[in-house]
Parts: structure tokens; C-alpha cells; sequence
């Protein structure tokens, strides 16, 4: 049986950015994934500073946010940061013309059952056969997490792509979140990006472990556009679903020298965001980085960045304030671009501090004490 230097276990976001990364490179590579990946199942958005390398792609991109606080709107500049939209589906093409080519990678269409991992290989077992590594890159959760000593919360949300018969829609500048909404004694808001002055993807976000069904959006969705936009005449286009779990359950722990976590399956999704596109395109090429020059490398936050993600999931997860008031207070007192850096985990110990102060402090307290 072929001995692969490297298996990766699902062809989503974080196993094609590491085949993409491995593609042309000296090791052998077998990635296999259960599902033909052609279907547009997500729509994924992240900031980023400049060009990035997936620009090409890229299904629309603003330079200008609004942000609703208090009923009022404010539209903010993103000062050298671009926020970004790719479509799954363009993704997914893109990155099997960069894979299906590579002489060193083989695709196998298969569910994988189990993993067997000893001293000298590991073994993915699969319902088409077995398949032997020298180490995994695995993307999928195999077992439950026991989640009992951790904060979790799922970010649940569900969205209309409109087209109107008029035009609504300022195509320069997104609604990045709208929270005039009634928050239900959880944490809610709207986004609206819009692809031109007739399209826009109109989508309603929800911390609560109480998920929602479609049929429960649409009906948030109709009132917020009757409410806030009135946009006449339109036709919905697609509808989108899906979730985001948000846990500082440590993924990390269980990783070996030869199995290795990546994506939600490795906690590369921010716990206290959800936001996970751009981590894992980043964490892939330092993983790959590490195999290509036979180095051990750590795709994990810091132990500080991971407390902090903590303490906020924590302060909105046990509700002792909602994420409305945390969002609405740092974007009154500071600019976007100092809060993407903050999410991003770039600012050092001094600017978190700050940016920390700038979000209500006693329930912030009372996470990080109790
Ligand atoms: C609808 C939706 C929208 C999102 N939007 C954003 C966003 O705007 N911005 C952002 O930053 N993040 C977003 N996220 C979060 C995150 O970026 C995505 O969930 C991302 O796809 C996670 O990548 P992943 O590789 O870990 O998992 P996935 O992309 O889900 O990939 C896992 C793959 O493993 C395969 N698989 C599963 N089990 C097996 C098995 N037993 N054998 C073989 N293959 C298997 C699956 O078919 C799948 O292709 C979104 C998530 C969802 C669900």
C-alpha cells in the first residue's frame, strides 16, 4: 500500500487552503472528502488589510461599513482594511484547479470511518479502503467534545439573497451590523451586503444555543426589510443557512505529532466571533509551512488572546451583557480598524488592554473573576 507523506481529511475551507499550500510542493498528499464540493453551501466574509491572495475570486469586497448603535448610523471608514466576500462555490472550484493538477496529490471521494494512529504511521480507514500516512492534517471531529467545564455558544444564522425591481441598495459600502433589532434577551443583529444597487445578501445572525429554522428567519428577515430598507418589488434568489459553533473548548490538546487538527475541528474558529475564514487560510500556510521545512509549528492563539476569547464568550454566553451593548460601546469609542487588529489578535498587551476598557467593564469583571 502507497505510504502518503501527508493525509488530510475534508475538502472545506481548512483542508483545501493546506492541500492548496502542499500542491507542486516535494511531499505526497491524499486528501479525501466525502462530498462532491460544488455547491455554493456558504458565503464566507473576513477583513483584510490590502490585496490577499484569494482577490481574484473574491464575489465583492467594500471599503466603507455602516454600523447601527443606538438607532443611530454611523459609516465608517475601514482605513487600509478592505472587508471581503467570497462565495464557497468559487472557492471550492478554484482551489480543485489548483489540486486536481498537482502531480502530488490524490483526491479520493470516501467517508472516513476511523483513524488508527501508532508509533510509525496512521491509518485512515474509509468505506472505499484504507489509506496510510506519515501524518494527518484532519478537519473533521470524530468524537463529541465533552463541552461541560467550557463556554459554547452557537452563532446560528440564516439569510435572503434579493434581487429588487428598484434600486436600494448603496453597492459601496455594507451594513456590517444592525442591531436596532429587538434582542430577545440574547444577541441578534443584521447584515446587509450588497453586490450592486439591486442585489444584496440580507442575513440575520443570532447567538443562542436556541437555534432557529429557516421559516424563523424569513419572518425576521421580511420584517427587518419591511422596517429598514423597503425595498419594493424584489425576488429572493438563494437562501442561506448554517451555524458556527463558538466554544474555548481547547481542540488543540488532542493534537499528536502525526494528527494534527485544522479548522473548526483545531479551534482555529475565533470563540468570541465566529469568524474563522481568514484564520484558517493564514494558520494552513503556517502549518504547511512547518511540514515543508520539517519544523514543529503552533497554530494556536496565545494563551492570553485564548483567556480573552474566553472571557467575552463567557460575558455574552451567561448574557451579563449582551453582545449589543459590547459592540455598540467599542465602535462608539474606538475606529474599525483598531478592532479588526484586536479580533485579529495583532495589537499588543497594552492596545488589548485599552480595546478591552472600551467595552462595558463590570460584566467583563465579573467573567474574568467568577
Ligand atoms: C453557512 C456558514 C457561513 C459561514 N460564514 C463565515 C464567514 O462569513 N466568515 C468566516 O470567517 N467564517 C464563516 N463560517 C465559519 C467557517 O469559516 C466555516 O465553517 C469553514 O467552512 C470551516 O472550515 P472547515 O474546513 O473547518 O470545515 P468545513 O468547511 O465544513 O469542511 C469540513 C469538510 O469535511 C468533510 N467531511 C465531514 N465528515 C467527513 C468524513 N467522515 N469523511 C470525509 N470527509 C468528511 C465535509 O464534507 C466538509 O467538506 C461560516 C460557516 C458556515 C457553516
Amino acid at each position: 500500500m502507497k505510504k502518503y507523506d501527508v493525509a488530510i481529511i475534508g475538502g472545506g475551507a481548512a483542508g483545501l487552503n493546506c492541500a492548496m499550500e502542499l500542491a507542486n510542493s516535494k511531499l505526497s498528499v491524499c486528501l479525501v472528502e466525502k462530498e462532491v464540493k460544488n455547491s455554493n453551501d456558504r458565503t464566507w466574509c473576513f477583513w483584510e488589510k490590502g490585496m490577499g491572495k484569494f482577490d481574484h475570486i473574491l464575489f465583492n469586497s467594500w471599503d466603507r461599513i455602516n454600523f447601527y448603535a443606538k438607532s443611530e448610523m454611523e459609516r465608517l471608514d475601514l482605513q487600509g482594511y478592505t472587508y471581503k466576500m467570497i462565495r464557497s462555490s468559487d472557492f471550492y472550484s478554484y482551489a480543485h484547479s489548483i489540486i486536481d493538477t498537482a502531480s502530488n496529490i490524490d483526491c479520493v471521494k470516501a467517508e472516513v470511518t476511523d483513524i488508527v494512529e501508532s508509533a510509525n504511521e496512521i491509518l485512515i480507514v474509509t468505506e472505499a479502503g484504507e489509506i496510510v500516512a506519515d501524518k494527518l492534517l484532519n478537519s473533521v471531529i470524530f468524537d463529541k467534545p465533552n463541552l461541560d467545564k467550557y463556554n459554547y455558544l452557537v452563532q446560528h444564522f440564516g439569510g435572503w439573497f434579493i434581487e429588487t425591481e428598484e434600486d436600494v441598495f448603496d453597492e459601496e459600502t455594507c451594513t456590517f451590523m444592525d442591531f436596532r433589532i429587538d434582542q430577545k434577551d440574547d444577541t441578534r443583529f443584521f447584515y446587509v451586503l450588497p453586490l450592486d444597487k439591486r442585489r444584496a445578501l440580507v442575513e440575520i445572525a443570532v447567538f443562542s444555543n436556541d437555534v432557529m429554522n429557516m421559516a424563523d428567519y424569513d419572518l425576521a428577515i421580511q420584517s427587518y426589510l419591511d422596517t429598514y430598507i423597503q425595498p419594493g418589488k424584489f425576488k429572493i434568489e438563494e437562501k442561506e443557512i448554517g451555524q458556527i459553533p463558538m466554544t474555548d473548548y481547547p481542540f488543540h490538546k488532542a493534537n499528536t505529532a502525526r494528527h494534527v487538527r485544522i479548522g473548526t475541528a483545531g479551534g482555529w474558529v475565533k470563540s468570541s466571533s465566529g469568524y474563522a475564514f481568514k484564520r484558517i487560510t493564514d494558520r494552513a500556510e503556517i502549518l504547511v509551512q512547518g511540514l515543508l521545512d520539517n519544523r514543529e509549528v503552533n497554530t494556536t492563539s496565545s494563551g492570553f488572546h485564548r483567556w480573552m476569547d474566553s472571557v467575552m464568550l463567557k460575558v455574552i454566553s451567561k448574557n451579563y451583557t449582551g453582545g449589543k451593548e459590547i459592540f455598540e460601546s467599542m465602535f462608539s469609542k474606538r475606529e474599525p480598524s483598531a478592532i479588526f487588529k484586536f479580533l485579529d489578535e495583532e495589537n499588543n498587551l497594552l492596545e488589548d488592554i485599552r480595546m478591552m476598557y472600551s467595552a462595558p467593564i463590570l460584566p467583563f469583571s465579573r467573567a474574568a473573576i467568577f
